[in-house]
C-alpha cells in the first residue's frame, strides 16, 4: 500500500512537489517550501543518517525493519516545524480549541499517511527505492496500535485526522494502552484466541513521551471540611500520568495536529528505608496499581462492564487532559480566570467513557480555584458537548454509586449536587414527578453517565439521523421533551486520504484522472462529478479493472498470509465488523448454508450458480460466548464448504483472522457486495458501510444507521434494500415467536437442522446446540423474521452481478454520491452545530 507515483505533470491540487499550486502567501506555501526544498538525493543522505544514528546500522546492513524505523525517522523530522507552529497558533487562544476526548483510538499504520501528509511522497518513494527497498514491504513491518475495539475508536482516528485536515486548532486526548486489542488467532477447532497485542514491543517511533507536561492525577481517600468550610479531597494515592504524544498532519492543510495519549507511573518519591515492611509492601502494591491502570484496553464493544479499574482508566485521562488543557491556556497562572475556560477550548466526549471529566472540572473549579457552584457549573456546562454511540441498552454506563464512591468520592458528592440541580431545573421546565424520576442522574446507588452527560453539556449528538432520532423518541425522549435545543445529529464519517487514497490507490488514480485534479481528496463531494460517467463504457471498463485488479492483490495476501485461495472472478460477498448477535453475522451464515444446501440437493444449480467468496472478520470479546460460538461456527462451515468437491469451488468462505485497520484497507477495495444487515433501530450509525460505498462496493442492506442516509444518496437502485423498519421491529416486539419461522420456511429449518444434525461439527450434535436453541427459542435480534426478504434479495443480487456492466455502474453511482460520508463534513457539522468554532488563522 504506497503512494504510487502520478507522473510529473499533475494538476492544481495533485500531491505535487511544485511551489505553484498553493496561493502566494498562505500558510501551506512557507510550509511546503521547507519540505520541498528537500531533495530525492538529501532524502536518501537523511534515511542513511537516521540508519546510522538510531539503528546504528549501514545501509549494507540494515533490514526492512531498521529502514521503517530510518524513514518513519526522517519524515517524522519533514513533518515536526508544522507541528510546533500548529501547537504554537493553538495556543494562542485566537481560535477556540477542540479537546477530543476519547477512551480509544483505531489508528491503523502511521508511515504511509505520515508520508502522504509529508509534501513529497513521491521523493520519499522514490528515495527508499534507490536505496534498494520495496516502500510497500517496509511499510508491512508496522504494527499497528489497536488502541480501540471497533467503530468508535476508528470514528476517533478519522476525526483527527480531519480536524487536522481541516486546520482546526485540537488536541485528542486518550489512552496508550500498553496492551491494544488482542490479536485474533483461530486454533484448530476454530475456535477465537486471544492473543495479547503488545503492540510496543519493538517500540514505536511514532511516539514522543513528553515529560515536560507530565501530570499528577489522585484517587481514593476521603473529603474533608477545611476550616473555612470549604469540601477538599485528600486522595491516598497519586499516579503520574505520562503523555505520549503523536502527530496528526493534515492533508494539504499545511498543518499537523496533536494526540496525546496518557500512561500511567507509580510516584516513586518515597524512600524506601524509612518503609518498615508493611509500608513497603503497600508502597509496591501503589506501584503495581499505577502501572496496571493503562495496561490494557478492554475488549468490550458495545457493553457496559462495571469494572473498578475500567473507572479509574476513564478518571485517570479525563483528570489528565483537563489539567492538561487548563496548563496550556494558562501556563504559570495560579489563579487563572477559569470563566474563559469554555472560549479557549471545548471538549467533545466521544461516548460516556469520559463523562467522569465533568465532575473533575466541577472539582478544580469550585475546590481548586474557589468559584461558586453556579458559576462553575455555568462553566462546566459550556465547556462539554456528548456524542450518544447506541441505542443498546446493555451498553449505556451505570456506576454502581459505592465504587465510584471508594474510588472518587469528591466526584461522588459533586454528581449527586448536579443530580439535585437536574431534578430542580426540570421541575422548572415543567417535567412531571415520575419524568423527573426517570432522569435522576444519582438514584438508588447508580450513577448514570449518559444522564449526567446531557444534563452538564452544552450538546447531545447521534452519529446518523436515525439514531439521533431514536435517541430523542426512546433512549433519551424525557430529555429531549425538556431540551430540545441541546439535541442534534452529526452523522458519521470516514477520512478519504487512508479509506481511499491509501487503501485504493488504483481507484484513486482513475478518479484523479477522471477529475482532473486530486482536490476530491479534502472536498470529497467532487466524486460527483464521476455520475456522468456512469454511462461511458469505457470508464466502465476502467472502473470494473481497478475492482477486478484489486480483487487479485487481494487473492495474493490471502493465500500468502492464510494459504486460503480464491478466486478473483468470484463475486467477493464481505462481512466486516466486530462479532455481534445485533449485527447478525448469524443470518448471514444461515444463508450461507441455506445456499450450501440448495446447491448439494440440486435444487439450485451449480452449473449457473454465480461464484461467490464470502469474507468474514471479526473478533468477538473474549467473554461473549455466543459470539465466540458464532466465531466458532463460521471457521467450520468454511471448512465443510471449502472441502466439498462438488460445489467445484463456485461457494467458498474465509474468515479473515485478526480484523483490523491494515486488513480492512485491503478487503474493502476488492469487495464486490458489502453486508450491513444489522436488526433495524440497532446499530447507531455504522461506518464500515460508508468506507465501503466510497470504494464503489454495492450494499445490501437494513433500514438502519447511516444505511439510511446512504441509500438516500447513491440511490434506492443502486442499494439493495430488504427487512423490517424500525416500525415493523416495534409491532413485532413483545410477541416474537422465532420458532414459527423456523418451521414454516424449509431453506432456514434446513439451515438450522444442518448446524444441528452435526454437519459442521463433526457429527457432534452438541456443539452449537446453544446457537440452534437461541434462535429458534429466543433470537433476540430477530434473523429469522428478516431471514426470507434476506434470502430473497441474495437472489435478486445474483442476477444483478451477472449483468456486469450494470454492476459497475452500481459501484461508480455509490463511490460518485457517497462524498458526503467524509469525516471532514462531519467535523465542519461540529463546528457549524456544536463547537462554534472554526479553523486557525491563514498566515500573512
Ligand atoms: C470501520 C471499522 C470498524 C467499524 O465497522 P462497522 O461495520 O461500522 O461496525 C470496525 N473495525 C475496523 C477495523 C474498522 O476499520
Amino acid at each position: 500500500m504506497t503512494v504510487k507515483c502520478q507522473g510529473p505533470t499533475r494538476a492544481k491540487g495533485s500531491l505535487s512537489d511544485a511551489l505553484e499550486t498553493h496561493p502566494p502567501g498562505s500558510v501551506s506555501q512557507k510550509e511546503h517550501i521547507v519540505s520541498d526544498e528537500i531533495t530525492r538525493e538529501q532524502l536518501k543522505d537523511e534515511i542513511i543518517a537516521a540508519l546510522r544514528h538510531s539503528r546504528g546500522v549501514s545501509l549494507a546492513e540494515a533490514n526492512n525493519e531498521d529502514m521503517y524505523v530510518a524513514v518513519s525517522t526522517v519524515v517524522r523530522n519533514l513533518l515536526a516545524d508544522k507541528w510546533i507552529e500548529t501547537r504554537e497558533d493553538t495556543l494562542k487562544g485566537n481560535t477556540k480549541a477542540v479537546g477530543y476526548l476519547s477512551a480509544e483510538y483505531l489508528l491503523g499504520t502511521q508511515l504511509p499517511n505520515a508520508i502522504l501528509n509529508s509534501g513529497v511522497p513521491q521523493k520519499v518513494e522514490a528515495a527508499v527505492k534507490e536505496l534498494g527497498f520495496d516502500l510497500n514491504a517496509v511499510e508491512d513491518v508496522e504494527v499497528e496500535p489497536g488502541l480501540g475495539n471497533g467503530g468508535l475508536g476508528r470514528l476517533a482516528a478519522c476525526f483527527i485526522d480531519s480536524l487536522a485536515t481541516k486546520a482546526v486548532p485540537a488536541i485528542g486526548y486518550g489512552i496508550r494502552y500498553t496492551y491494544g486489542i488482542f490479536r485474533q488467532e483461530f486454533d484448530k477447532d476454530g475456535n477465537q484466541v486471544e492473543r495479547p497485542d503488545y503492540w510496543l514491543y519493538k517500540g514505536s517511533p511514532w511516539e514522543q513521551a513528553n515529560y515536560r507536561r507530565e501530570q499528577r492525577v489522585g484517587m481514593g481517600g476521603v473529603v474533608v471540611t477545611t476550616k473555612d468550610g470549604k469540601r477538599e479531597w485528600k486522595p491516598a494515592w497519586q499516579f503520574r500520568a505520562i503523555p505520549y504524544d503523536y502527530m496528526v498532519p493534515g492533508y494539504e492543510s499545511g498543518r499537523v495536529g496533536t494526540l496525546r495519549l496518557w500512561s500511567a507511573k507509580a510516584v516513586d518519591e518515597f524512600d524506601l528505608l524509612t518503609f518498615n515492611r508493611s509500608q513497603y509492601e503497600d508502597a509496591v502494591k501503589g506501584q503495581t496499581w499505577a502501572e496496571s491502570i493503562t495496561k490494557v484496553l478492554y475488549p468490550e464493544d458495545s457493553t457496559y462492564v462495571g469494572k473498578q479499574l475500567r473507572l479509574e482508566q476513564q478518571y485517570f485521562f479525563s483528570a489528565a487532559s483537563l489539567a492538561d488543557a487548563i496548563s496550556l491556556f494558562y501556563p504559570g497562572e495560579e489563579h487563572p480566570d477559569m470563566t474563559t475556560f469554555p472560549d479557549k477550548i471545548t471538549f467533545q466526549l466521544n461516548d460516556t467513557h469520559p463523562v467522569i471529566a465533568i465532575a473533575e472540572l466541577m472539582r478544580l473549579l469550585i475546590d481548586k480555584y474557589g468559584y461558586d457552584w453556579d458559576t462553575a457549573f455555568s462553566i462546566t456546562q459550556r465547556t462539554f458537548n456528548y456524542t450518544c454511540h447506541t441505542l443498546l441498552p446493555e451498553a449505556l454506563e451505570v456506576w454502581d454509586a459505592k465504587l465510584m464512591g471508594e474510588l472518587l468520592p469528591r466526584h461522588l458528592e459533586i454528581i449527586e449536587q448536579i443530580s439535585d440541580w437536574a431534578a430542580h431545573d426540570q421541575a422548572k421546565h415543567g417535567a412531571s414527578p415520575e419524568a423527573i424520576e426517570r432522569m435522576r442522574i444519582y438514584s438508588n446507588g447508580r450513577v448514570r453517565m449518559a444522564y449526567l452527560a446531557t444534563m452538564a453539556g452544552s450538546h447531545v449528538n447521534g452519529v446518523a439521523e436515525l439514531h439521533s432520532q431514536l435517541l430523542k423518541d426512546i433512549t433519551l425522549k424525557d430529555f429531549a421533551d425538556l431540551y430540545p435545543s441541546k439535541f442534534t445529529n452529526v452523522t458519521n464519517g470516514v477520512t478519504p486520504r487512508r479509506f481511499m487514497r491509501l487503501a485504493n490507490p488504483r481507484l484513486s488514480e482513475l478518479v484523479t484522472k477522471t477529475l482532473g485534479s486530486e482536490e476530491w481528496l479534502n472536498d470529497l463531494e467532487q466524486l460527483k462529478g464521476l455520475e456522468k460517467y456512469a454511462d461511458d463504457p469505457q470508464f466502465l471498463k476502467k472502473f470494473a479493472e481497478v475492482k477486478h485488479q484489486n480483487k487479485v492483490d487481494f487473492a495474493d495476501w490471502l493465500k500468502r498470509t492464510q494459504g486460503v485461495e480464491i478466486d478473483p472472478n468470484s463475486m467477493f460477498d464481505t462481512m466486516i465488523k466486530r462479532l455481534h448477535e445485533y449485527k447478525r453475522q448469524s443470518m448471514k451464515l444461515l444463508q450461507v448454508i441455506a445456499l450450501y444446501n440448495q446447491l448439494k440437493s440440486g435444487q439450485r444449480d451449480i452449473n449457473t450458480f454465480q461464484a461467490r467468496t464470502v469474507i468474514f472478520g471479526a473478533k468477538a470479546a473474549p467473554g461473549y460466548a455466543m459470539a465466540k460460538l458464532t466465531i466458532r461456527l463460521i471457521n467450520n462451515v468454511a471448512r465443510v464448504v471449502n472441502n466439498d468437491p462438488a460445489l467445484q469451488g463456485k461457494l467458498r468462505v474465509v474468515f479473515i483472522e485478526n480484523y483490523n485497520v491494515t486488513s480492512a484497507q485491503r478487503i474493502i477495495p476488492a469487495t464486490d457486495l458489502d453486508e450491513q444487515i444489522s436488526l433495524a433501530g440497532k446499530e447507531a450509525s455504522g461506518t464500515s458501510n460508508m468506507k465501503f460505498a466510497i470504494n464503489g462496493a454495492v450494499t445490501v442492506g437494513t433500514l438502519d444507521g447511516a444505511n439510511v442516509e446512504i441509500r438516500e444518496r447513491v440511490g434506492a437502485e443502486n442499494f439493495f434494500l430488504f427487512g423490517m423498519k424500525v416500525e415493523d421491529v416495534e409491532k413485532l416486539d413483545g410477541n416474537y415467536n422465532p420458532r414459527s419461522y423456523y418451521e414454516s420456511d424449509p431453506d432456514l429449518k434446513g439451515a438450522i437442522d444442518a448446524i444441528a444434525s452435526g454437519m459442521f461439527s463433526y457429527g457432534d450434535p452438541n456443539t452449537y446446540k446453544e446457537f440452534t436453541e437461541n434462535l429458534i427459542n429466543k433470537d433476540p435480534f430477530m434473523a429469522l423474521a428478516d431471514f426470507r426478504e434476506y434470502m430473497d434479495i441474495q437472489d435478486k443480487i445474483e442476477a444483478a452481478y451477472q449483468d456486469k456492466q450494470a454492476w459497475t455502474r452500481m459501484g461508480v453511482l455509490n463511490t460518485a454520491n457517497s462524498g458526503f460520508f467524509t469525516s471532514d463534513r462531519s467535523i465542519q457539522d461540529y463546528l457549524d452545530r456544536v463547537w462554534m468554532t472554526g479553523s486557525l488563522p491563514q498566515h500573512k
